[in-house]
């Protein structure tokens, strides 16, 4: 069994010891007789998977009681329209643009009501962190938004915007659990969980308790209301249950890898192996302002003037590097050139290796 080494963006790499733990326990999960993907989500069995999943997300966040946990379906992109329908009393928020999915999340707001742009990073696309120390934030805006990690472009917020008082809401879906967070500081913290968490179907969101209420905006589907969801512990319906079985598996690897301090080490780690080999080399150049680098998504590109040439070796690179067993790291379509994803389940040899692939692609094509 070759396994390769992958860079994708999401859904993406998973801990191997996660992947086998699940392969054993396929056929019969802890002498249930069945795999939990055949279980029904009302048994004892499964209540128990659901429950410690939450309990140890809420052990590694340090998640104050009065926040409630919510297992969700639809992906973040749903959760962009969950937000305005559940926390536009006024009709009025406020969006700081750092990229694709803050742009499509202030765009679908904007369907709900008047979604206000209080900086952007677009003049430069979306290259750094805009200066959110004072935004024209107003009195009559429900909260202020931000997508803290921005996947595509490879910007992280090293400081969380002031906001003037008004509620955070928070898009982590790429830097989910990769370092510490004070969740106190935010109202709604959220994330597709197939980028550093599991695999694909499941939203994770730790949302403020009083902002759950039988307020929502008119037209609201039960489904969407996180009221309908936080009264019933995400058992609404039938949850992505063999996804959040996976989930818990990865917290408690990351419980075991030290929890969130010491991923935020090895997270540093492995990402100064890649930037600092990009600051130096002639060939690849990353495209991020320094201060605003993202620990997690790190897009790079070819250092050539002339673009058919720049290219052609782009297109070269991506195709030596798969063939050598690093795979997914062509840049997200919007953008071109070539990203790596470095997420929490990454050895750091897996950096080190594709630092060493690259320093040997550039002798050959200097
Ligand atoms: C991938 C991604 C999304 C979209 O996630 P879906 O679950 O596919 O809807 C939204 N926000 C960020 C930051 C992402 O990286």
């Amino acid at each position: 069994m070759a396994r390769v080494y992958n860079f994708s963006a999401g859904p993406a790499v998973l801990p191997e010891e996660v992947l086998k733990e699940a392969a054993e326990e396929m056929m019969d999960y802890q002498g249930s007789g069945q795999s939990v993907m055949e279980m029904s989500h009302r048994s004892k069995v499964y209540d128990k998977i659901i429950k410690d999943a939450e309990a140890d997300l809420r052990e590694l966040m340090n998640i104050p009681d009065n926040y409630k946990v919510l297992f969700l379906q639809g992906g973040a992109s749903q959760f962009f329209a969950e937000v305005p329908m559940n926390m536009m009393k006024n009709k009025k928020a406020g969006y700081i643009l750092t990229g694709q999915w803050a742009k499509k999340a202030f765009a679908e707001a904007k369907i709900y009501g008047e979604a206000v742009e209080l900086a952007s990073s677009a003049d430069k696309t979306f290259s750094y962190i805009p200066d959110c120390s004072d935004l024209p934030i107003t009195d009559d805006m429900d909260y202020v938004y931000i997508c803290e990690n921005n996947t595509i472009y490879g910007t992280k917020f090293k400081t969380l915007p002031n906001t003037k008082g008004k509620d955070l809401v928070a898009d982590v879906s790429s830097c989910f659990l990769s370092e510490p967070v004070d969740v106190s500081k935010y109202a709604v913290i959220y994330g597709g969980v197939q980028k550093n968490v599991g695999p694909a179907g499941c939203v994770i969101a730790i949302i403020r308790e009083d902002l759950i209420t039988d307020e929502c905006l008119p037209g609201t589907p039960t489904m969407l209301k996180w009221k309908t969801q936080a009264d019933n512990d995400s058992l609404y319906n039938t949850p992505p249950c063999y996804t959040i079985y996976i989930c818990g598996k990865v917290f408690k690897w990351l419980k075991k890898m030290g929890g969130l301090e010491a991923m935020k080490e090895l997270n540093e780690k492995k990402a100064k192996i890649l930037y600092d080999f990009l600051d130096e080399s002639k060939l690849f150049v990353g495209t991020v302002v320094k201060e605003d680098r993202s620990l997690m998504n790190v897009p790079f590109v070819c250092n050539i003037e002339d673009a058919e040439k720049k290219a052609e070796i782009e297109a070269k690179f991506i195709k030596e590097a798969t063939e050598a067993g690093f795979v997914n790291l062509k840049g997200h379509r919007s953008v071109g050139g070539m990203r790596a994803s470095i997420y929490n389940a990454m050895p750091i040899e897996g950096v080190e290796k594709l630092v060493e692939f690259m320093k040997k692609f550039e002798k050959e094509n200097a």
